[in-house]
């Protein structure tokens, strides 16, 4: 398994949540590379460095951001490179687009087929994937009853995440 490139210096963006954030950005280039090689496509370096740029953290990073701190790394890097490894990306299932807020986030479970649902954090801007299987079955029963089929499915959910909410309660923020 090759080194990562660089180091990631955006520590302030990571999940504040109780998880190894560098083993998770580990695990998550791993099943990148995984999910490229069943698919035949090559996991470049630029591929890789968007894609670990985009996994920072675990809040939703938009495309100029990301240009600007890709060009940091790389030289000679325009947009249009920048929005052809992010619809790679997307393609792979790799990230997910948050339509409302026009921005990628990494997804965690890359090898499984999804729509994005998301519960997004109004105070702290971190994203969740919701997995509900309740959900999906009311959607595949709205797709019986109204014969409609589904092609394509975004939910964002917005309000304040476990923590966000205890910080309503103790001022201090420190839980
Ligand atoms: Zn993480
Ligand atoms: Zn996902
Ligand atoms: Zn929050």
């Amino acid at each position: 398994m090759a080194a990562r490139s660089s180091k990631s210096t955006k520590n302030s963006l990571a999940f504040a949540c109780d998880h190894n954030h560098d083993t998770c950005i580990e695990e998550a280039l791993e099943n990148a590379r995984l999910v490229c090689e069943q698919s035949g496509e090559r996991f470049t370096d630029l591929r890789m460095q968007v894609f670990e740029l985009v996994w920072a953290g675990h809040k939703p990073v938009k495309a100029y951001d990301l240009l600007s701190e890709l060009s940091a790394k790389r030289s000679g890097v325009a947009p249009a490179t920048v929005y052809r490894t992010l619809d790679f990306l997307q393609a792979q299932g790799l990230v997910h687009k948050l339509e409302s807020l026009n921005a990628y986030l990494g997804c965690s479970q890359p090898k499984q087929v999804h729509q994005g649902h998301f519960l997004i954090c109004e105070s702290c801007e971190e994203v969740r994937e919701l997995e509900s299987k309740a959900f999906n079955k009311s959607i595949s029963e709205v797709e019986d009853k109204q014969d409609f089929q589904v092609k394509h499915m975004t939910v964002e959910l917005f309000g304040l995440c476990a923590k966000c909410q205890g910080q309503n309660v103790d001022p201090t923020g420190n839980l």
